[in-house]
C-alpha cells in the first residue's frame, strides 16, 4: 500500500475524490494532504442534485486533526458545476469532509466540540494553535444547529432569571423550561422585551405563550411587565431565594444606617443580623438579643426577615398568612433554586468564555452546558467521510 493510498483510507477519502500526494516539512512541523478528483468525474449539483462536470476550480485548505505531533492541513481543488438544468447555474460542490464556509474539516470541529466542554475556549485555542475566535464560530454553528432542532411545545412552567455578562456591564438573561431543568432561550438586556423574545422563540419551536402556566421570576418590574404583556396565563411566583436575597439586602442597609448612629451599641453585629437565629454563635445570640431590646429599626428588620422565611415553611397557604403576590409558591412550588445551581455553571461559563468579546459567545457557552442539546458531531467509528 503507497501512503497516498493509506491517507485516502485513514482520512475515508472515497472515488471520485482521491489523495494526490503529501507533503511533510519538518521545518515547518506541518503535513499536507493535497486531495484531487479524477479526470471526468461528475458531482451532484447542490441545487437540484443531478450528476455535472466540474466547470472550473478553486484551490481550499482545511486544518485537520493532528498527524502525531504536528499540525495537518488538507488542501483540495474544489469544483464548480454547471448543472445540465439551465435553472441552477454554477455552483460550488460541497466536499464530505468539511460543511461549507469552515476551514475546519468535520472532525477538527468534533475536537473543538469536545474541547470546550472541558476547558476555556481560549485555553483550548491555545492548545489547538487557533485563534479564539475561530473556535467561538464553531462553537456557534453546532449550538445554533442543534438549537434549530429543539421543540419547545411541551413547555408549561417557565423561570426567568438575569445574569451579568461582564463586570456588571452587560446583562443577559435565561429562560428555563422549570420542569425539564434546562436552559430555553438566552438573549442580552433584563428588560421587559426580554420576555417578549422568549415568546417569539418559544413559537419558532412549537411552543405557545399561551401554554405557558407558570412563571418563576424575582420582583424585578421588568420581569413583571414582561410576563404581564406576552404570557397572558402564567401565574406569577415570586422567587424565594431572590425574596430573601431583597431582604437581606435591605437589611444590611437600614443595619450600616444605624451603626451610624449608635456604633458603640452596633459593634460585631453586621454578621450576625444576616444568619438565621440557629446558626448563631452564642456572642451573636447575644448582641441580638441585647439589639432587639433597644427597639432598634434594625432589629424590626430583621424579626421581618425571619417572618418571610417562616411563611416558606409554614405546612400550608393558610398557616403562612396572606401574602398572596408571594404566597402563589404554596401552589405552584417554583423556585428558582435549580437556576442558580445552574447560574454556578453558567459563572464557570464565564470563566470559560474568558477572551469572548460578545455575550452572544456566552449564551452560547450557557446553551452548551445547561440547554440539554442534542448536539450531533461527527464520528471515527463509521464509514463516513472525514
Ligand atoms: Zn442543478
Amino acid at each position: 500500500m503507497n501512503p497516498e493510498s493509506l491517507f485516502a483510507m485513514a482520512l475515508g477519502i472515497t472515488p471520485p475524490w482521491e489523495v494526490e500526494g503529501i507533503e511533510f516539512s519538518k521545518e515547518n512541523k506541518r503535513l499536507d494532504i493535497k486531495v484531487g478528483f479524477t479526470r471526468g468525474a461528475t458531482f451532484a449539483c447542490p441545487v437540484c442534485g443531478a450528476a455535472a462536470p466540474a466547470y472550473d476550480t478553486k484551490e481550499k485548505t482545511w486544518r485537520h486533526l493532528n498527524f502525531f505531533q504536528y499540525e495537518a492541513y488538507l488542501t483540495a481543488r474544489v469544483p464548480r458545476v454547471k448543472c445540465p438544468n439551465a435553472g441552477c447555474g454554477v455552483k460550488r460542490v460541497s466536499v464530505p469532509w468539511s460543511r461549507p464556509d469552515s476551514g475546519f474539516t468535520l472532525l477538527f470541529e468534533a475536537l473543538v466540540m469536545t474541547l470546550v466542554r472541558e476547558m476555556p475556549v481560549k485555553v483550548a485555542a491555545a492548545l489547538l494553535g487557533e485563534h479564539d475566535t475561530r473556535i467561538w464560530r464553531v462553537i456557534d454553528h453546532y449550538v445554533q444547529s442543534a438549537r434549530a432542532q429543539v421543540d419547545h411545545s411541551g413547555v408549561r412552567r417557565v423561570g426567568m432569571d438575569e445574569t451579568s455578562a461582564r463586570r456588571g456591564q452587560d446583562y443577559v438573561t435565561l429562560f428555563f423550561d422549570m420542569d425539564q431543568r434546562r436552559l430555553l432561550f438566552g438573549t442580552e438586556g433584563k428588560d421587559h422585551k426580554t420576555v417578549k423574545a422568549f415568546t417569539e422563540d418559544l413559537k419558532a419551536h412549537n411552543g405557545s405563550a399561551e401554554n405557558v402556566t407558570a412563571a418563576s421570576l424575582d420582583m424585578s418590574k421588568a420581569f413583571i411587565k414582561g410576563v404581564r404583556d406576552t404570557l397572558p396565563n402564567a401565574e406569577i411566583t415570586f422567587d424565594q431565594f431572590h425574596l430573601i436575597q431583597h431582604m437581606n439586602d435591605a437589611l444590611s442597609k437600614v443595619r450600616a444606617e444605624e451603626a451610624k448612629l449608635f456604633p458603640e451599641q452596633m459593634r460585631g453585629s453586621r454578621y450576625a443580623f444576616l444568619k438565621n437565629p440557629e446558626n448563631l454563635t452564642e456572642k451573636q445570640d447575644e448582641t441580638l438579643t441585647r439589639l432587639c431590646n433597644y427597639r432598634l429599626k434594625t432589629a424590626r428588620a430583621y424579626l421581618l426577615k425571619l417572618a418571610l422565611q417562616d411563611v416558606y415553611f409554614a405546612p400550608t397557604r393558610e398557616d403562612g398568612d396572606h401574602w398572596n403576590g408571594i404566597l402563589a409558591w404554596f401552589d405552584s412550588k417554583l423556585s428558582n433554586g435549580f437556576i442558580e445551581a445552574i447560574n454556578g455553571l453558567i459563572q464557570s461559563a464565564k470563566r470559560r468564555a474568558i477572551g469572548s468579546r460578545s455575550t452572544k459567545n456566552l449564551i452560547n457557552m450557557a446553551y452548551l452546558i445547561a440547554g440539554k442539546l442534542d448536539i450531533r458531531l461527527p464520528t471515527l467509528d463509521s464509514d463516513d467521510p472525514i
